[in-house]
């Protein structure tokens, strides 16, 4: 995850671990974690192969929507009182 700056804005967003390119469709991207670390890992399904050649160890892997919905759950999200906060913070640069 990262907050990148877009049109004079902060734009958080997920960038891909081994190209370093925005992920801008989750259903074609995949979460990877180190299964001794926990740290995760997103990348495009095509960086897949290469990114965990070049980590050296093994990692575990689940598609990033089905895990973002999972942190979402698990960090008590409320989208209903989540919606106008973000709005809000949107239009601020
Ligand atoms: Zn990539």
């Amino acid at each position: 995850m990262r907050a990148i700056y877009r049109e004079g804005r902060f734009y958080p967003s997920a960038v891909c671990d081994h190209c370093d390119a925005e992920i801008e469709d989750a259903g074609k991207a995949t979460a990877l974690w180190d299964p001794d670390s926990g740290e995760a890992f997103f990348v495009h399904k095509p960086c897949n192969r290469a990114f965990e050649s070049s980590f050296g160890g093994r990692l575990w892997w689940e598609p990033l929507d089905s895990f973002l919905q999972r942190v979402l759950r698990n960090s008590g999200f409320r989208p209903d009182k989540a919606k106008e906060k973000a709005e809000m913070l949107g239009q601020l640069p």
